[in-house]
């Protein structure tokens, strides 16, 4: 999905480029932020598979960008767009990703080289378990020093193969489960963490759109209901971000995948549209919708909330003069160039960054890593106690009053939390919490006009205060 004519920009210079804009409001030195931009440490393998008959050299990569918080945390991508560049760059976005939703982690990327369907299952498999091999051999993974997870092109099932591999090359681990997230449940993964991304996504815009001052000045109402939404990527980001603005009320106008775009306004049903795209290999000709048969044209229709959800730079100079979103919402690492924000910004579209918007995935990671390391499940211990009082306490209010609560009633009430009631209430408060800390740098900082700017600040003032603190040796 990405655009031929942008062949030539660099993503990290891009990621560069921002965080040179915001450094100069913060207080840091030119060497601490030197520090806080570089990556720390990068590698590069080559290694040989077994395919079919023939031996294949496969190019693979991990960039832990920042060791001022253990252990680096990031995903791992397959895909044949993966080059050092691209892995330093996610990589780079991981530490501020996780500084700004307070994840105690440095950031990190990984990439695997390949194109994913031109291999079976099995292939895939010791491909991900060769790769996992050398992460082990070069000290790249543990749950103390890196912890891949899934990310472009990947999913629970590698990630159960990376725990195996290291698992049994690290036999006396007690945490060895921690040396990866985005697990399947059975393998130690945390509920809700193959929705997270999407979900934080909708908790991140709808924190957006509940603040008056800013809805008003877009000339939009405030709250999500009635919004009209594309979203460009069915992937697990986008498709769990659809679904969610589409279940809050939202009327999802127009959907952009590889093989184009439709776009139908009174809104389409994303269970319905991947459906009909099982069934007939795409999602154009679905009834009633307007098929766009280029994909980035379906960019550019009317709507009130963009939310790019699949790769790098969709969003450049080329384009973005006819983007007619009044909100962005960058569920992808990378969407907007940025000549792109500059032309945007101008046009006064209200740019909400991934580094803020798509954190919901690490956010979750980290609570599927503490469980891990606690070796017990969110809500084992309380939710019997908490039941037990709640209980109680409608027995004293029901006796008090001389009136009865309903079944119902004292069905909802005397519910203790679960796993996932915890997971979503944290992950809902961190995306609440952290939009509040970036609004408020956008605010009170003269000379800061955008909302990126304001997270590069919160970020660079977070990661700066670390390094600091971690002295620095004469
Ligand atoms: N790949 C996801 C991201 O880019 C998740 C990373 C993680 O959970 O460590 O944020």
């Amino acid at each position: 999905m990405s655009n031929s004519s942008q062949e030539n920009y660099s993503f990290l210079k891009g990621v560069g480029q921002n965080f040179d804009k915001a450094a100069g409001f913060t207080r840091f030195s030119a060497g601490i932020l030197e520090q806080i931009k570089a990556c720390n440490s990068i590698l590069r393998v080559k290694f040989p598979v077994k395919i079919g008959d023939t031996v294949e050299v496969i190019e693979a990569y991990r960039v832990q960008h920042s060791h001022h918080k253990l252990p680096c945390k990031g995903g791992i991508r397959f895909s044949m767009e993966v080059d050092q560049e691209e892995v330093m760059a996610l990589a780079a976005l991981m530490t501020y990703k996780c500084a700004i939703v307070n994840v105690p982690f440095g950031g990190g990327k990984g990439g695997i080289k390949i194109d994913k369907s031109k291999y079976t299952e099995f292939e895939l498999e010791k491909i991900t378990r060769r790769y996992t091999s050398e992460l082990v051999k070069k000290n790249f993974i543990g749950p103390g020093i890196d912890v891949p997870a899934p990310d472009y092109g990947t999913g629970a099932k590698e990630m159960s193969w990376i725990l195996d591999t290291y698992s049994s090359l690290n036999p006396n681990d007690v945490n060895a489960q921690a040396c990866v997230t985005g697990k399947p449940l059975s393998q130690g993964g945390v509920q809700g963490r193959t929705e997270a991304t999407g979900l934080g996504v909708y908790f991140g815009i709808r924190e957006v759109c509940s603040v008056r001052e800013d809805m008003e000045r877009l000339g939009l109402s405030v709250g999500i209901k009635g919004k009209r939404v594309i979203v460009q990527g069915l992937g697990n980001v986008g498709y769990h971000a659809a679904k969610f603005f589409q279940d809050a009320g939202a009327i999802l106008v127009g959907l952009i995948e590889y093989e184009g775009a439709i776009y139908k306004e009174d809104g389409l049903n994303v269970d319905e549209v991947i459906a009909h795209r099982k069934s007939t290999g795409s999602i154009l000709q679905y009834v009633g919708a307007t098929d766009l048969a280029n994909g980035a044209d379906g960019l550019e229709q009317p709507c009130d909330i963009l939310i790019p959800a699949a790769l790098e730079s969709v969003i450049h100079a080329g384009n973005a003069d006819r983007i007619q979103a009044k909100i962005i919402g960058e569920a992808a690492n990378g969407p907007l160039t940025p000549d792109a924000d500059a032309i945007l910004l101008k046009k006064g579209v209200w740019i909400v960054p991934d580094m803020y918007l798509n954190a919901g995935g690490v956010t979750v990671s980290y609570f599927e890593w503490l469980k891990n390391l606690s070796h017990v499940r969110y809500g084992r211990l309380e939710k019997r106690f908490s039941e037990n009082m709640y209980a109680e306490l409608v027995n004293i209010i029901e006796s008090l009053t001389l009136k009865k609560v309903s079944e119902l009633e004292r069905k909802i009430i005397l519910r203790g939390p679960d796993e996932i009631d915890l997971i979503y209430s944290g992950l809902e408060d961190t995306m609440i919490g952290s939009y509040q800390e970036i609004r408020e740098v956008y605010v009170n900082t003269k000379g800061v006009d955008d909302l990126r700017t304001a997270a590069f600040i919160c970020a660079i003032n977070k990661v700066g205060a670390a390094y600091e603190q971690l002295g620095i040796f004469p």
